[in-house]
């Protein structure tokens, strides 16, 4: 067989931009282009490319040590417990290295919790899940995913999760039951195009819960960390999950780094053998962790967010208003924008990824989800200037879809 001429799975179709470079809001690519970032990793890059803080973490760490494995201990461990509890004001922290590896770790420790301190039997437990959820690309992650794209070919699939809407509260209590170990919530679903529940909702999945002596456990890994304009999104109902899994930005866009953080008593039924990870609390993982903390210590840049976001929703409230985009929907520095019908290009109606190119080529980028949807979620660090630049770039490419 003939080499291929690509070496790499196909399972990304990326837009035609090859960056080389990167500093703050922007990317550069080999010929010098140079282009915003209005997708910042997924919110893995929520301070910015190469954050000078976050680099300098990493550097110093560099030089001292990289990883001893949890078979030791080391120096850094129990400071980055500190100050992401702290930050979080919460009681106990289990590290990991992915997303995916936080929720399966949250996932893990519930039904183990359901199991020894609620007697759920193991065959009957269930964990409360929302439709359009996304928690990460795991086999026992993608059992639960209502996405098609995400799910199909991937069984047979791991059992006990039950669905309700996102959103909908009384469907939530109907669906908690003796059974139920956990509720299992993203604060804001941000995969499935920023969808941002009605307010209180938190709180009423904080309250069903409770009463029926089941764990809220929040999926923080891309609406944590500043994004909504708070530490957490839960923080801007006064909701404390009983565990939250972090990720995404709390490895500054340098290293992989999440965490399960939460109630020191539900964590507790984890013992040593039980659950583990080679890299998990690595030292280059932990000195970058405690450094993103600290920048998050002073709520400078959840204000920024907050700011900023207020900006961004007015310029795309506008754009609603104009006819140019259908809907916009808005928290903090992070938003989800659907096209309407009437965009053409190459006389077929546009979609997010056409939205994406015409972007790129006015030198910002974003990336689009679910058809006709395009996430926006910009550095939190972005110059109010480049923010501007970039939402001219999206009117005049709506203008150009429109015409
Ligand atoms: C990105 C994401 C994950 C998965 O994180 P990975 O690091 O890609 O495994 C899980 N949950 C949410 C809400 C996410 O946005």
């Amino acid at each position: 067989m003939p080499a291929p001429a690509s070496r790499l799975a196909r399972n990304y179709a990326p837009l035609p931009v090859t960056v080389v470079r990167a500093e703050g809001a922007w990317v550069e690519d080999a010929d010098g282009a140079r282009y915003l970032d209005l997708l910042a990793g997924y919110s893995a890059l929520n301070f910015g490319h190469r954050h000078p803080d976050l680099v300098a973490a990493a550097r110093a760490q560099l030089g001292r040590s990289t990883l001893v494995s949890r078979a030791f201990d080391h120096d850094l461990l129990e400071p980055f417990a500190a100050a992401a509890t702290d930050l979080t004001s919460t009681e106990m922290l289990l590290p990991m290295n992915t997303g995916a590896e936080a929720v399966e770790s949250a996932i893990k420790v519930a039904r183990r919790w359901g199991a020894q301190v609620r007697g759920v039997p193991a065959e009957r437990a269930t964990i409360v899940v929302a439709d359009g959820n996304f928690h990460g690309r795991t086999t026992t992650i993608v059992s639960f995913s209502t996405d098609p794209d995400a799910r199909e070919g991937y069984g047979p699939y791991t059992p006990g999760f039950r669905h309700v809407p996102f959103g909908d509260a009384e469907e939530l209590a109907d669906a908690v039951d003796d059974d139920t170990v956990a509720v299992l919530l993203e604060p804001v679903q941000g995969e499935a195009g920023v969808v941002v529940p009605p307010a209180g909702y938190l709180r009423a999945a904080r309250s069903i819960t409770e009463e029926a002596g089941a764990l809220l456990v929040l999926d923080e890994i891309q609406s944590g960390l500043g994004r909504t304009g708070a530490t957490l999104a839960q923080d801007l109902e006064g909701v404390r999950a009983d565990l939250t899994t972090l990720g995404k930005a709390l490895g500054g866009g340098i290293v992989p780094v999440s965490a399960v953080v939460g109630r020191a008593d539900v964590l507790g039924v984890l013992t040593p053998g039980s659950h583990g990870s080679t890299f998990g609390g690595n030292p280059l993982a932990c000195a970058v962790g405690i450094a993103v903390c600290e920048l998050l210590a002073d709520g400078t840049i959840q204000a920024r967010a907050t700011r900023l976001g207020e900006l961004l929703g007015a310029r795309l409230d506008a754009l609603v208003a104009d006819g140019l985009l259908a809907r916009a929907r808005r928290i903090g520095l992070w938003a989800g924008i659907d096209l309407p019908g009437g965009l053409t290009v190459d006389g077929r109606r546009a979609d997010g990824h056409d939205l994406c190119v015409a972007l790129a080529r006015r030198g910002v980028l974003a990336k689009d989800t679910h058809g006709a949807t395009v996430r926006l979620s910009p550095p939190l660090t972005i110059d109010e200037a480049d923010l501007e630049a970039a939402l001219d770039a999206l009117r005049a490419a709506l203008v150009e879809l429109a015409a």
